[in-house]
C-alpha cells in the first residue's frame, strides 16, 4: 500500500475541514485533528479520490466509513482531553480512532466484524497510530479495561447499553446515536452518579446498525 500524504490531499483536506467549519463544527482542537489525518489512507482504493468528499464511504464488510461532518460533531460532543480514556464501539476504518489519538487522547477500539478487525489493526500502526484493538461484542464494553472518561458509540443503538453506562466514569459522558434503524438521533448522555445520568439530543443521523455478538 502507498501511504503517501502529497500536497494535493493536504490542500483538499483544508479545504473538507473548512467546509465543516461552516457546517457548525467550532471546536478548533477537533478541526486541527481533522486537518492532520489523512482520511484517504483509511479507505478502499476505489474510493480514495472521494476521501475528502463531506461524505460516509463503504469499507468493506457492509460497513461505512463515517461522514467527516458526523465525526466532528461526534468528536465535538465527547469534548475530548489530553489524556482521556475512551473506550469506541465500531473500529471501522479506524479513522475515528486516529482522530481521538490525534487529541492526546488514548483509545481502546472493539469490533464485531473480524475482517475489519483485522484489516484495521494491520494498517493503523503503519499510518502511525496505536489504539488498542480488540475483537469483540461492543455491547459487553471492556470491562476490566474500565471505567473510561468517555465512550463514543458509531452505530446505531436501539437503547442506552446499561453495561456501557457501567463501565463509564462518574462526570464521563457518552456520545450514542440512538433510534430505529432507518435513522437515529445523536446523544449525550453525562453520568452524575453511579445510579444517574441524563441525556441531551443533537440532531438527526444515519448510521449502520450496532449488532449483537461477533462475526466470524
Ligand atoms: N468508527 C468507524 C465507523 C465504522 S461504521 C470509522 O471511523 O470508520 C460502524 C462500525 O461499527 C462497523 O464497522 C460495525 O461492524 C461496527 N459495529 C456494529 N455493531 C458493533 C458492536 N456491537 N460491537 C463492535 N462493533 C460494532
Amino acid at each position: 500500500m502507498d501511504f503517501q500524504d502529497t500536497l494535493r490531499h493536504q490542500g483538499l483536506r483544508k479545504i473538507l475541514v473548512e467546509g465543516i467549519r461552516i457546517k457548525g463544527i467550532r471546536d478548533e482542537k477537533v478541526l486541527a485533528a481533522m486537518g492532520k489525518v489523512p482520511r484517504h489512507l483509511f479507505m478502499d482504493s476505489s474510493f480514495t479520490q472521494f476521501a475528502y468528499k463531506d461524505q460516509a464511504f463503504p469499507i468493506g464488510a457492509g460497513q461505512t466509513i463515517s461522514q467527516p461532518y458526523t465525526v466532528g460533531v461526534q468528536t465535538q460532543l465527547l469534548q475530548v482531553e489530553r489524556f482521556d480514556k475512551i473506550l469506541e464501539v465500531g473500529t471501522g476504518s479506524g479513522y475515528q480512532a486516529a482522530i481521538l489519538l490525534e487529541m492526546g487522547a488514548s483509545v481502546y477500539t472493539i469490533e464485531r466484524q473480524r475482517e475489519l478487525y483485522l484489516k484495521t489493526q494491520s494498517i493503523l500502526p503503519q499510518i502511525g497510530y496505536h489504539p488498542k484493538f480488540f475483537y469483540g461484542d461492543g455491547y459487553k464494553g471492556l470491562p476490566t479495561y474500565g471505567p473510561f472518561d468517555k465512550i463514543i458509540i458509531t452505530a446505531g443503538a436501539p437503547a442506552v447499553p446499561e453495561e456501557l453506562l457501567a463501565q463509564l466514569k462518574v462526570g464521563g459522558r457518552m456520545v450514542i446515536p440512538m433510534g430505529p434503524r432507518e435513522k437515529q438521533t445523536m446523544y449525550v448522555v453525562v453520568k452524575t452518579s453511579e445510579t444517574e445520568y441524563y441525556k441531551e439530543s443533537h440532531g438527526t443521523f444515519i448510521f449502520v446498525p450496532m449488532l449483537k455478538g461477533i462475526d466470524k
